[in-house]
């Protein structure tokens, strides 16, 4: 993920090393990746019980800067209300965390039948994330109102909100929603401009899926891995590609819609005016519609359930849609050759039931030297969006010192 270009003082001169260094010191503060931190403090970046607390010895090695440097970077950082120090004892001297007065920043992730609103701090860190079920569709008006209300009663007392991060399940193309099939109640919508309007705050709109693939990467099962591939099976199939330790978004952004690679084109009808695409034999939708004769008005939970009790109908629906899944997936091995790919969204409740098949069918049909690339469920389940939304609004705030 690109940071927007930052408005520093002319380069080389005094002030512009001086604003690089707090900006290195944030950054480590915060937890993004940095090339620095990346070599400076392996071990550290990604923990999954980071609690963003340094001592600034730790962030004098983690920015390769100098004790003496960092200690001065932290008393002005510290001036400016950015971050708060402990006095500590010992050699370690005092600690360093990013300051909860400094603002926060949200996240909202919108579904076809859900909405989740999360408060984070600068860091990206979760304070708090909240989720509602949508019986109905809903047009963007009523899921922002909601997304809005939500948030108001979560951040009430925690500071200036700083940015937001908004996941959509649709490919974000100049922000512009452009298919009503894709994702109805938004078509035309210029999701950035009304999402502005209503949380009064820069927001950031990204396709569900990468969210989800930025969090496994940074806090899930991806994590410490440079490259690989999260595949969100809801009512929708896509995926976010991670390749170098950073998103890979396309010419236009759009990249990682593999819901619509063909698998037969005679296949059934897709919603994309295609056929035999992979979502339209793997997303939940496709599979409740399988079983409609034999576990009529069954939701997903309900299919799995009678799997897990040897149901062998509801079996073969969920083989057959992970034996196709994998077929997809050897197609996204054999391009891409990630270090694993991570199964998110509702179908991945299904656990081994899906995955397991969806390994066979990833073996049968990927070269032999990816044929046993890993593939794992998300370890962030239905949070993963979410958590991703909070970690791009965080990663995009601009910390100012002056
Ligand atoms: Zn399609």
């Amino acid at each position: 993920m690109t940071s927007p270009p930052r408005s520093d003082p002319s380069p080389g001169s005094t002030a512009s090393l001086r604003t690089a260094n707090q900006h290195r010191v944030l950054d480590v503060l915060r937890g993004v990746p940095t090339p620095w931190a990346a070599e400076a403090s392996s071990g550290r970046r990604g923990d999954a019980d980071d609690d963003g607390v340094f001592t600034q010895a730790e962030l004098a090695r983690a920015t390769g800067l100098a004790p003496a440097t960092v200690s001065s970077i932290v008393r002005e950082l510290a001036g400016a209300g950015l971050v708060d120090t402990e006095a500590g004892s010992g050699r370690r001297g005092s600690s360093v965390q990013l300051a909860r007065g400094a603002g926060i920043v949200a996240g909202v992730d919108f579904g076809h039948s859900h909405v989740a609103v999360g408060v984070g701090d600068l860091a990206g860190r979760m304070l708090a994330d909240q989720r509602i079920a949508l019986d109905t569709p809903t047009g963007h008006q009523e899921a922002l109102a909601l997304a809005k209300d939500l948030l108001a009663r979560m951040s009430a007392g925690l500071g200036e909100l700083r940015h937001v991060g908004l996941g959509l399940p649709a490919p974000v193309n100049e922000e512009v929603i452009r298919s009503s099939a894709i994702f109805p109640g938004w078509e035309g919508v210029n999701a950035r401009a009304v999402a502005e309007e209503t949380f009064a705050a820069p927001v950031h709109v990204e396709n569900d899926a990468n969210l989800g693939a930025l969090a496994e990467h940074r806090h899930g099962v991806g994590r410490g891995r440079s490259s690989s591939v999260f595949v969100k099976i809801s009512s929708g199939v896509g995926a976010g590609i991670i390749i170098g330790n950073e998103l890979f978004h396309g010419a236009g952004g759009t990249a990682g819609e593999i819901g619509h690679l063909t698998l037969d084109e005679q296949g059934p009808l897709c919603r994309c005016g295609s056929r035999g695409c992979l979502e339209a034999y793997t997303s939940t939708a496709n599979v409740l519609a399988m079983l409609a004769g034999q576990l009529p008005d069954a939701s997903l939970d309900d299919v799995v359930a009678a799997a897990h009790e040897g149901n062998v109908s509801a079996q073969r629906a969920l083989e057959d849609a992970g034996l196709h899944l994998g077929w997809g997936l050897a197609s996204i091995v054999n391009l891409l050759n990630p270090e694993l790919v991570v199964v998110g969204g509702d179908m991945a409740r299904a656990g081994e039931l899906l995955l397991e098949s969806a390994r066979i069918g990833l073996r049968r049909h990927a070269l032999d030297s990816v044929a046993l690339t890993p593939v794992l469920a998300s370890e962030l389940g239905e949070r993963a969006s979410l958590v991703g939304a909070v970690l791009l609004a965080a990663e995009r705030t601009e910390l100012a010192v002056d």
